[in-house]
Protein backbone atom coordinates (compact mmCIF):
# COMPACT_ATOMS: atom_id res chain seq x y z
CA UNK A 1 0.00 0.00 0.00
CA UNK A 2 1.07 3.40 -1.19
CA UNK A 3 0.41 5.93 1.78
CA UNK A 4 -0.45 9.05 0.16
CA UNK A 5 -2.68 7.60 -2.12
CA UNK A 6 -4.16 6.37 1.48
CA UNK A 7 -3.97 9.92 2.49
CA UNK A 8 -5.56 11.15 -1.05
CA UNK A 9 -8.88 8.41 -0.56
CA UNK A 10 -9.14 9.32 2.56
CA UNK A 11 -8.72 12.78 1.36
CA UNK A 12 -11.33 12.21 -1.64
CA UNK A 13 -13.90 10.32 -0.08
CA UNK A 14 -13.78 10.91 3.53
CA UNK A 15 -13.57 7.01 4.55
CA UNK A 16 -10.53 4.37 4.77
CA UNK A 17 -11.34 1.05 6.19
CA UNK A 18 -10.03 0.03 9.13
CA UNK A 19 -6.65 -2.21 8.18
CA UNK A 20 -5.54 0.93 5.84
CA UNK A 21 -5.80 3.01 8.89
CA UNK A 22 -3.80 0.73 11.00
CA UNK A 23 -1.49 0.42 8.20
CA UNK A 24 -1.13 4.68 8.37
CA UNK A 25 -0.52 4.25 11.89
CA UNK A 26 2.12 2.01 12.10
CA UNK A 27 4.15 3.29 8.78
CA UNK A 28 3.64 6.63 7.66
CA UNK A 29 7.02 8.52 7.74
CA UNK A 30 7.65 12.02 9.01
CA UNK A 31 6.98 13.85 5.28
CA UNK A 32 3.91 11.49 5.24
CA UNK A 33 2.80 12.97 7.93
CA UNK A 34 3.37 16.22 6.94
CA UNK A 35 1.03 15.82 3.67
CA UNK A 36 -1.52 13.92 6.21
CA UNK A 37 -1.87 17.21 7.98
CA UNK A 38 -1.76 19.43 4.87
CA UNK A 39 -4.73 17.52 3.68
CA UNK A 40 -6.39 17.82 7.46
CA UNK A 41 -6.16 21.30 7.05
CA UNK A 42 -7.38 21.96 3.84
CA UNK A 43 -10.46 20.06 4.53
CA UNK A 44 -11.18 22.07 7.41
CA UNK A 45 -10.37 25.29 5.12
CA UNK A 46 -12.90 24.53 2.94
CA UNK A 47 -15.65 23.51 5.71
CA UNK A 48 -15.22 25.82 8.59
CA UNK A 49 -12.64 28.24 7.34
CA UNK A 50 -9.76 30.03 9.09
CA UNK A 51 -12.00 30.66 12.14
CA UNK A 52 -11.04 28.86 15.86
CA UNK A 53 -14.02 28.71 17.89
CA UNK A 54 -14.07 29.74 21.63
CA UNK A 55 -16.08 27.80 24.47
CA UNK A 56 -15.76 28.84 28.31
CA UNK A 57 -14.62 25.87 30.43
CA UNK A 58 -16.49 26.13 33.96
CA UNK A 59 -15.06 23.52 36.03
CA UNK A 60 -18.16 23.59 38.32
CA UNK A 61 -17.30 20.33 40.65
CA UNK A 62 -14.44 17.93 41.13
CA UNK A 63 -16.26 15.55 43.58
CA UNK A 64 -16.46 12.14 41.30
CA UNK A 65 -18.10 8.88 42.36
CA UNK A 66 -17.01 7.22 39.38
CA UNK A 67 -12.83 5.41 39.52
CA UNK A 68 -11.43 5.58 35.82
CA UNK A 69 -7.71 4.57 36.49
CA UNK A 70 -6.75 7.74 34.49
CA UNK A 71 -8.47 10.44 36.34
CA UNK A 72 -6.85 12.80 38.93
CA UNK A 73 -10.19 13.44 40.80
CA UNK A 74 -11.35 9.70 40.88
CA UNK A 75 -13.04 8.48 43.47
CA UNK A 76 -10.24 6.68 45.57
CA UNK A 77 -8.04 9.69 45.48
CA UNK A 78 -7.83 10.81 48.84
CA UNK A 79 -5.45 13.57 48.03
CA UNK A 80 -7.73 15.59 45.51
CA UNK A 81 -9.07 18.61 47.57
CA UNK A 82 -12.84 18.32 46.90
CA UNK A 83 -14.98 21.58 46.27
CA UNK A 84 -18.07 22.52 44.51
CA UNK A 85 -19.24 25.90 42.91
CA UNK A 86 -22.24 27.78 43.74
CA UNK A 87 -25.18 29.18 42.00
CA UNK A 88 -23.76 32.61 42.37
CA UNK A 89 -20.15 31.31 41.17
CA UNK A 90 -21.70 29.81 38.06
CA UNK A 91 -23.06 32.85 37.72
CA UNK A 92 -19.89 35.12 37.92
CA UNK A 93 -18.05 32.91 35.25
CA UNK A 94 -21.14 33.03 32.78
CA UNK A 95 -21.25 36.19 33.09
CA UNK A 96 -17.38 37.22 33.22
CA UNK A 97 -17.67 34.91 29.69
CA UNK A 98 -20.16 36.45 28.03
CA UNK A 99 -18.23 40.27 28.96
CA UNK A 100 -15.28 37.91 27.27
CA UNK A 101 -17.05 37.05 23.88
CA UNK A 102 -17.50 33.63 24.40
CA UNK A 103 -21.31 32.28 23.40
CA UNK A 104 -20.85 28.71 24.61
CA UNK A 105 -20.36 27.86 28.14
CA UNK A 106 -18.90 23.77 28.79
CA UNK A 107 -20.14 22.89 32.51
CA UNK A 108 -17.99 20.53 32.99
CA UNK A 109 -17.64 17.81 36.39
CA UNK A 110 -16.98 15.47 37.79
CA UNK A 111 -20.41 12.94 38.32
CA UNK A 112 -21.12 14.41 41.38
CA UNK A 113 -24.49 13.20 43.15
CA UNK A 114 -24.95 16.96 44.45
CA UNK A 115 -26.09 18.18 41.05
CA UNK A 116 -29.06 16.06 40.84
CA UNK A 117 -31.30 16.40 38.37
CA UNK A 118 -33.37 19.57 40.09
CA UNK A 119 -30.18 20.64 40.34
CA UNK A 120 -28.97 20.87 36.71
CA UNK A 121 -32.14 22.07 35.39
CA UNK A 122 -32.41 25.30 37.90
CA UNK A 123 -28.87 25.83 36.66
CA UNK A 124 -29.61 25.45 33.29
CA UNK A 125 -32.64 27.62 33.38
CA UNK A 126 -30.79 30.45 35.08
CA UNK A 127 -28.37 30.35 32.69
CA UNK A 128 -30.86 30.50 29.58
CA UNK A 129 -32.90 32.64 31.19
CA UNK A 130 -30.01 35.68 31.30
CA UNK A 131 -28.49 35.15 28.21
CA UNK A 132 -31.34 32.79 26.21
CA UNK A 133 -29.15 33.27 22.39
CA UNK A 134 -25.74 31.67 23.94
CA UNK A 135 -25.21 28.24 24.16
CA UNK A 136 -24.87 25.65 26.98
CA UNK A 137 -22.67 22.41 26.97
CA UNK A 138 -22.85 20.13 29.66
CA UNK A 139 -19.72 17.45 30.26
CA UNK A 140 -20.94 15.43 33.31
CA UNK A 141 -20.44 12.38 32.57
CA UNK A 142 -22.98 9.50 32.15
CA UNK A 143 -26.71 9.88 33.44
CA UNK A 144 -30.35 8.18 32.53
CA UNK A 145 -32.12 8.92 29.43
CA UNK A 146 -34.57 10.66 31.90
CA UNK A 147 -31.87 12.92 33.12
CA UNK A 148 -30.68 14.15 30.06
CA UNK A 149 -34.19 14.83 28.91
CA UNK A 150 -34.95 17.01 31.67
CA UNK A 151 -31.57 19.07 31.05
CA UNK A 152 -32.35 19.02 27.40
CA UNK A 153 -35.69 20.52 27.80
CA UNK A 154 -34.44 23.09 31.02
CA UNK A 155 -32.27 24.46 27.41
CA UNK A 156 -28.86 22.72 27.42
CA UNK A 157 -27.32 22.40 23.93
CA UNK A 158 -24.96 19.91 23.63
CA UNK A 159 -23.39 17.39 25.53
CA UNK A 160 -19.33 16.30 26.03
CA UNK A 161 -18.93 12.75 26.60
CA UNK A 162 -15.83 11.29 25.03
CA UNK A 163 -15.79 7.73 24.79
CA UNK A 164 -12.26 7.29 25.32
CA UNK A 165 -11.13 3.92 24.02
CA UNK A 166 -13.34 2.38 21.60
CA UNK A 167 -12.05 -1.24 22.26
CA UNK A 168 -14.08 -2.94 24.44
CA UNK A 169 -11.38 -4.83 26.63
CA UNK A 170 -8.86 -1.76 27.36
CA UNK A 171 -12.39 0.30 28.40
CA UNK A 172 -12.98 -2.03 30.95
CA UNK A 173 -9.67 -2.15 32.28
CA UNK A 174 -9.60 1.99 32.41
CA UNK A 175 -12.67 1.78 34.31
CA UNK A 176 -14.04 -0.68 36.99
CA UNK A 177 -17.05 -2.17 36.33
CA UNK A 178 -17.94 -0.43 33.19
CA UNK A 179 -18.67 -0.70 30.23
CA UNK A 180 -18.07 0.88 26.71
CA UNK A 181 -21.71 -0.18 25.76
CA UNK A 182 -23.18 1.93 28.26
CA UNK A 183 -20.74 4.76 27.43
CA UNK A 184 -22.19 4.10 23.44
CA UNK A 185 -25.70 4.09 24.84
CA UNK A 186 -25.57 7.52 26.39
CA UNK A 187 -24.33 8.90 23.47
CA UNK A 188 -27.20 7.36 21.31
CA UNK A 189 -29.32 8.76 23.71
CA UNK A 190 -27.95 12.22 24.25
CA UNK A 191 -28.60 12.19 20.40
CA UNK A 192 -32.19 11.19 19.96
CA UNK A 193 -32.76 13.25 22.67
CA UNK A 194 -31.72 16.21 20.15
CA UNK A 195 -28.42 17.25 21.64
CA UNK A 196 -24.98 18.29 19.53
CA UNK A 197 -22.87 15.66 20.41
CA UNK A 198 -19.11 14.90 21.39
CA UNK A 199 -17.39 11.80 22.03
CA UNK A 200 -13.56 11.38 22.02
CA UNK A 201 -10.53 9.35 23.29
CA UNK A 202 -7.48 9.51 24.61
CA UNK A 203 -4.36 8.54 22.91
CA UNK A 204 -1.76 6.83 24.06
CA UNK A 205 -3.24 5.01 27.28
CA UNK A 206 -1.30 2.10 28.48
CA UNK A 207 -1.65 -0.85 26.15
CA UNK A 208 -3.01 0.84 23.94
CA UNK A 209 -1.91 -0.08 20.47
CA UNK A 210 -2.52 1.14 16.37
CA UNK A 211 -5.07 -1.23 15.70
CA UNK A 212 -7.00 0.31 19.15
CA UNK A 213 -6.83 4.22 17.85
CA UNK A 214 -7.90 2.40 14.10
CA UNK A 215 -10.78 1.25 15.87
CA UNK A 216 -11.34 4.67 17.83
CA UNK A 217 -11.62 5.94 14.13
CA UNK A 218 -13.92 3.98 12.85
CA UNK A 219 -16.58 4.26 15.79
CA UNK A 220 -16.60 8.21 15.53
CA UNK A 221 -17.15 7.57 11.64
CA UNK A 222 -19.76 5.87 12.63
CA UNK A 223 -21.16 7.58 14.95
CA UNK A 224 -20.70 11.09 13.03
CA UNK A 225 -20.48 13.05 16.30
CA UNK A 226 -20.99 16.75 16.29
CA UNK A 227 -17.87 17.41 18.18
CA UNK A 228 -14.84 15.27 19.30
CA UNK A 229 -12.38 15.73 21.77
CA UNK A 230 -9.01 14.37 21.35
CA UNK A 231 -6.11 14.63 24.18
CA UNK A 232 -3.39 13.06 25.23
CA UNK A 233 -3.20 10.60 28.24
CA UNK A 234 -1.17 12.36 30.90
CA UNK A 235 -0.47 10.15 34.16
CA UNK A 236 -1.32 12.00 37.53
CA UNK A 237 0.64 11.10 40.47
CA UNK A 238 -1.96 10.25 42.74
CA UNK A 239 -3.33 7.29 39.98
CA UNK A 240 -2.81 3.96 39.52
CA UNK A 241 -1.09 4.61 36.34
CA UNK A 242 1.00 7.17 37.10
CA UNK A 243 4.60 5.03 36.25
CA UNK A 244 3.14 4.98 32.90
CA UNK A 245 4.30 7.07 30.00
CA UNK A 246 1.77 9.37 28.63
CA UNK A 247 0.42 10.28 24.70
CA UNK A 248 3.05 12.68 22.43
CA UNK A 249 1.93 15.11 20.46
CA UNK A 250 2.56 13.95 17.32
CA UNK A 251 0.77 10.94 17.77
CA UNK A 252 -2.79 13.10 18.88
CA UNK A 253 -2.14 15.70 16.49
CA UNK A 254 -2.21 12.70 13.34
CA UNK A 255 -4.83 11.03 15.42
CA UNK A 256 -6.73 14.81 15.07
CA UNK A 257 -5.82 14.97 11.63
CA UNK A 258 -7.07 11.67 10.57
CA UNK A 259 -10.56 12.55 12.31
CA UNK A 260 -10.97 16.03 10.34
CA UNK A 261 -10.03 13.68 7.04
CA UNK A 262 -12.81 11.01 8.31
CA UNK A 263 -15.41 13.82 9.01
CA UNK A 264 -14.93 17.25 7.55
CA UNK A 265 -17.73 18.90 9.31
CA UNK A 266 -16.74 17.82 12.96
CA UNK A 267 -15.78 20.43 15.65
CA UNK A 268 -12.37 19.60 16.87
CA UNK A 269 -11.00 20.93 20.18
CA UNK A 270 -7.16 21.43 20.33
CA UNK A 271 -7.53 20.61 23.74
CA UNK A 272 -5.39 21.90 26.84
CA UNK A 273 -3.89 18.71 27.53
CA UNK A 274 -2.38 19.26 24.20
CA UNK A 275 -1.11 22.36 25.63
CA UNK A 276 0.12 20.94 28.95
CA UNK A 277 2.73 18.16 26.99
CA UNK A 278 4.24 21.00 24.85
CA UNK A 279 4.04 24.80 25.05
CA UNK A 280 2.95 24.83 21.32
CA UNK A 281 0.42 22.10 21.22
CA UNK A 282 -2.80 23.74 20.72
CA UNK A 283 -1.07 25.80 18.19
CA UNK A 284 -0.33 22.67 16.38
CA UNK A 285 -3.38 21.05 16.79
CA UNK A 286 -4.95 23.94 15.30
CA UNK A 287 -2.63 23.80 11.99
CA UNK A 288 -3.83 20.14 11.92
CA UNK A 289 -7.32 20.58 11.75
CA UNK A 290 -8.34 21.82 15.13
CA UNK A 291 -11.28 24.47 15.32
CA UNK A 292 -12.17 24.87 18.89
CA UNK A 293 -10.37 25.97 22.18
CA UNK A 294 -11.41 26.13 25.87
CA UNK A 295 -10.34 28.37 27.39
CA UNK A 296 -10.96 28.32 31.34
CA UNK A 297 -13.50 30.47 33.13
CA UNK A 298 -13.34 28.82 36.34
CA UNK A 299 -12.37 31.00 39.51
CA UNK A 300 -8.56 30.75 39.99
CA UNK A 301 -8.65 29.58 43.40
CA UNK A 302 -10.25 26.10 42.16
CA UNK A 303 -8.33 25.78 39.35
CA UNK A 304 -5.38 23.22 40.76
CA UNK A 305 -8.02 21.34 41.93
CA UNK A 306 -9.90 20.16 38.98
CA UNK A 307 -6.54 18.48 38.60
CA UNK A 308 -7.41 15.87 35.65
CA UNK A 309 -3.79 14.93 35.01
CA UNK A 310 -0.35 15.90 35.78
CA UNK A 311 1.18 19.93 34.47
CA UNK A 312 -2.00 21.37 33.67
CA UNK A 313 -1.68 24.37 32.32
CA UNK A 314 -3.45 28.03 32.78
CA UNK A 315 -3.97 27.18 36.39
CA UNK A 316 -2.86 30.36 37.82
CA UNK A 317 -4.23 32.56 34.77
CA UNK A 318 -7.64 35.25 34.98
CA UNK A 319 -10.30 34.50 32.60
CA UNK A 320 -9.23 37.85 31.33
CA UNK A 321 -5.75 36.57 30.40
CA UNK A 322 -6.38 33.64 29.04
CA UNK A 323 -8.60 35.14 26.69
CA UNK A 324 -5.80 37.07 25.37
CA UNK A 325 -3.65 34.77 25.40
CA UNK A 326 -5.61 32.28 23.44
CA UNK A 327 -5.98 35.17 20.70
CA UNK A 328 -2.78 35.73 20.47
CA UNK A 329 -1.38 32.11 19.98
CA UNK A 330 -4.32 31.38 17.24
CA UNK A 331 -3.58 35.12 15.48
CA UNK A 332 -0.37 34.00 15.05
CA UNK A 333 -0.65 30.07 13.96
CA UNK A 334 -2.54 32.00 10.94
CA UNK A 335 -6.07 31.40 12.12
CA UNK A 336 -8.48 34.10 13.49
CA UNK A 337 -11.05 33.81 16.80
CA UNK A 338 -14.31 33.61 15.76
CA UNK A 339 -16.79 34.61 18.95
CA UNK A 340 -19.94 33.40 18.26
CA UNK A 341 -21.79 29.95 19.18
CA UNK A 342 -20.12 27.86 16.64
CA UNK A 343 -22.86 25.30 15.84
CA UNK A 344 -21.41 22.14 14.00
CA UNK A 345 -22.07 23.53 10.38
CA UNK A 346 -24.17 20.58 9.38
CA UNK A 347 -26.09 20.77 12.77
CA UNK A 348 -26.88 24.50 12.09
CA UNK A 349 -28.19 23.80 8.43
CA UNK A 350 -31.15 21.96 10.14
CA UNK A 351 -31.31 23.84 12.64
CA UNK A 352 -31.43 27.56 11.63
CA UNK A 353 -34.52 28.57 13.56
CA UNK A 354 -33.30 27.26 16.41
CA UNK A 355 -29.81 29.68 15.77
CA UNK A 356 -31.18 32.71 15.33
N1 LIG B 1 -16.69 13.30 34.33
C1 LIG B 1 -16.92 13.63 32.97
C2 LIG B 1 -16.24 14.89 32.52
C3 LIG B 1 -14.96 15.27 33.21
S1 LIG B 1 -13.55 14.35 32.74
C4 LIG B 1 -16.50 12.48 32.09
O1 LIG B 1 -15.69 11.67 32.50
O2 LIG B 1 -17.01 12.39 30.98
C5 LIG B 1 -13.25 15.01 31.13
C6 LIG B 1 -12.26 14.23 30.30
O3 LIG B 1 -10.95 14.35 30.86
C7 LIG B 1 -12.47 12.74 30.24
O4 LIG B 1 -13.44 12.42 29.28
C8 LIG B 1 -11.08 12.20 29.92
O5 LIG B 1 -10.95 11.91 28.53
C9 LIG B 1 -10.15 13.36 30.30
N2 LIG B 1 -9.12 12.93 31.26
C10 LIG B 1 -9.32 12.46 32.50
N3 LIG B 1 -8.12 12.10 33.05
C11 LIG B 1 -7.18 12.33 32.12
C12 LIG B 1 -5.76 12.14 32.08
N4 LIG B 1 -5.09 11.61 33.09
N5 LIG B 1 -5.11 12.52 30.96
C13 LIG B 1 -5.78 13.06 29.92
N6 LIG B 1 -7.10 13.26 29.89
C14 LIG B 1 -7.81 12.89 30.99
FE1 LIG C 1 -14.91 11.06 37.14
FE2 LIG C 1 -14.79 11.87 34.57
FE3 LIG C 1 -12.56 11.58 36.08
FE4 LIG C 1 -13.89 9.41 35.31
S1 LIG C 1 -12.85 10.91 33.96
S2 LIG C 1 -13.09 9.80 37.39
S3 LIG C 1 -16.00 10.16 35.40
S4 LIG C 1 -14.19 13.06 36.37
Amino acid sequence: MNIVNLIDSLYKNNNLPYNELVYILDNMTLEEREYLIKKSNDTRMKTYGDKVYLRGLIEFTNYCKKDCLYCGIRSSNKNADRYRLTMDDILECVEMGDNLGYKTYVLQGGEDPFFSDDKMVEIITIIKNKYPKNAITLSLGERSYKSYKKMFDAGADRYLLRHETANKQLYSTLHPGETFDSRKKCLENLREIGFQIGAGFMVGLPNQTNEHLAEDLRFVKDLHPHMCGIGPFIPHTDTPLKEYAGGTVEKTVTMMALVRLLLPDVLLPSTTALGSIDPTGREKGIKAGGNVVMPNLSPTRVREKYSLYDGKICTGDEAAECRVCIERRINKSGFSVEVTRGDNISWAKENIDKIN
